[in-house]
C-alpha cells in the first residue's frame, strides 16, 4: 500500500495546518532538487512531499482525501458502524429519500468536489426502549442546524442580487503574493480574504440572515431504526447535518442508547431471562408460562425434577434482525417457600418421609463419591 500523505510529511492525521506547513518546509528544504543536483532519489522524495503538501494544505482537498468519495458505491445511507446487517427496506423512510438524493449516481465529478464546502456533522443521542431497539422503530428526532437562508438563497445579499465586485481581487477571488524562500522568490496565489474567494461582496445584507446566508433552524426528522440496534452504535443519516450554501451537507450521527429491560437481557439477537418456578412445579415437571418481549406467553413443560439453574434454549424466540432470528435462553430458578406455617412444616415432614434417598439424583451421587 502506498504511504499516506500524512506519512510522507511525517505528521499525524489530525495535524493542524501549521504543523503540516512546517513539516513540509522542513522536508522541502531537505530534498529540494537545487540542493541535490542529479540525485534522483531526492528529486522523487521532493516530488512526493510536494504532492502530499498540495493536498493536505488545501482544506477542501484534505477533506476529500480524508473521506474518499463518500457517495461512491451508490449507497446514500451509510448504516451503523459495527452493525453488519446493514439497512435498506423500511419503506418510505428518510433513508430511502437520502438514498435517492445521493445514491445511484455514483459520486460527483472531481472538479466539483474539490471546491465543495462541507457542512459539519451533527451528533445526537438517541434513547430507545429495550423493545424499540429489539423490534425496530420509527423515531422523530428534533434538533437545530444551519440551513442556507431561503430568502437570499444562501448568498447573504438582499434579494439575492445586491453584490458588487470585490475591490481587493478585482472579482477573481484570488490574489497573487510573493514570498522569499531559501530557494528564491516564489509567486503564489491565495484566496482573497476580502471576499473569501467569491470575487464579489455584498452591497446590502439580506434582512433575514443578516448577510450570513445561513439561518439556524429547528428540524424534525423521522428516522427508521432497524431491529437489533445496541447501545453505543452510531447510525449515520447522510446529508442531514449542518447544511451549507454551496456544498454538501454534513451527516446526522445518532448515538444509540438502549434502556435496560426489567426482566430481559439481550446479546445480539438472543434474549436471556431468569424464570423463577416453585419447587412443586420443578419437582412435578409442570407446565409454566414464559413471558416474551412482545407481552405474550409461551407455555413450556418443565422436565420432572428439573434442577435449579438449568438453561432452556427456546430456538427462534429471540429477536429478528436483518441478520436472522435469535434464540431465547431461559434460566430456571427453583424458588423455595419461606415463612412456612406450622401446618405446612408438618405436612412437608410427613411428605419427606415418603421419599427414598435414591430418588434424589445429586444426593445419591454425592454420597457415593463421598464414600470412595
Ligand atoms: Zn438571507
Ligand atoms: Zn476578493
Amino acid at each position: 500500500m502506498a504511504k499516506s500523505f500524512y506519512d510522507v510529511l511525517g505528521v499525524s492525521k489530525d495535524a493542524s495546518a501549521d504543523e503540516i506547513k512546517s513539516a513540509y518546509r522542513k522536508l522541502a528544504r531537505q530534498y529540494h532538487p537545487d540542493l541535490h543536483p542529479g540525485d534522483e532519489e531526492a528529486a522523487n522524495k521532493f516530488k512526493e512531499v510536494s504532492e502530499a503538501y498540495e493536498t493536505l494544505s488545501d482544506p477542501q482537498k484534505r477533506e476529500a482525501y480524508d473521506n474518499p468519495s463518500p457517495f461512491g458505491g451508490g449507497g446514500g445511507f451509510e448504516g451503523f458502524s459495527g452493525f453488519g446487517g446493514g439497512f435498506g427496506g423500511g419503506g418510505g423512510s428518510i433513508f430511502d429519500s437520502i438514498f435517492d438524493m445521493f445514491g445511484g449516481g455514483g459520486g460527483r465529478s472531481s472538479s466539483s468536489s474539490r471546491r465543495e464546502s462541507v457542512g459539519e456533522d451533527i451528533t445526537l443521542d438517541l434513547k430507545l426502549t429495550f423493545e424499540e431497539a429489539a423490534f425496530g422503530v420509527q423515531k422523530e428526532v428534533t434538533f437545530t442546524r444551519d440551513e442556507p437562508c431561503t430568502t437570499c438563497n444562501g448568498t447573504g445579499a438582499k434579494d439575492g442580487t445586491k453584490f458588487k465586485t470585490c475591490g481587493t481581487c478585482g472579482g477573481t477571488g484570488r490574489v497573487k503574493y510573493t514570498q522569499e524562500t531559501p530557494f528564491g522568490r516564489i509567486v503564489s496565489e491565495r484566496v482573497c480574504s476580502t471576499c473569501r474567494g467569491k470575487g464579489k461582496i455584498i452591497e446590502e445584507n439580506c434582512p433575514d440572515c443578516n448577510g450570513k446566508g445561513i439561518n439556524r433552524r429547528t428540524v424534525k426528522l423521522k428516522v427508521n431504526i432497524p431491529a437489533g440496534v445496541e447501545t453505543g452504535q452510531v447510525m449515520t443519516v447522510r446529508g442531514e447535518g449542518e447544511k451549507v450554501a454551496n456544498g454538501r451537507a454534513g451527516n446526522l450521527q445518532l448515538v444509540i442508547e438502549v434502556t435496560n429491560h426489567p426482566i430481559f437481557k439481550r446479546v445480539g439477537a438472543d434474549l436471556y431471562v431468569d424464570l423463577p418456578v416453585t419447587f412443586i412445579q420443578a419437582t412435578l415437571g409442570e407446565k409454566v408460562a414464559i413471558p416474551t418481549l412482545k407481552g405474550t406467553e409461551l407455555q413450556f413443560s418443565l422436565s420432572e425434577g428439573i434442577a435449579s439453574g438449568t438453561v432452556l434454549k427456546l430456538k427462534g424466540h429471540g429477536i429478528t434482525t436483518k441478520r436472522g432470528t435469535g434464540d431465547m435462553y431461559v434460566t430456571v430458578l427453583v424458588d423455595l417457600p419461606k415463612k412456612l406455617s406450622k401446618d405446612q412444616k408438618a405436612k412437608l415432614k410427613e411428605l419427606a418421609d415418603l421419599f427414598k434417598s435414591d430418588q434424589y439424583d445429586k444426593i445419591k451421587e454425592f454420597n457415593k463419591k463421598n464414600k470412595q
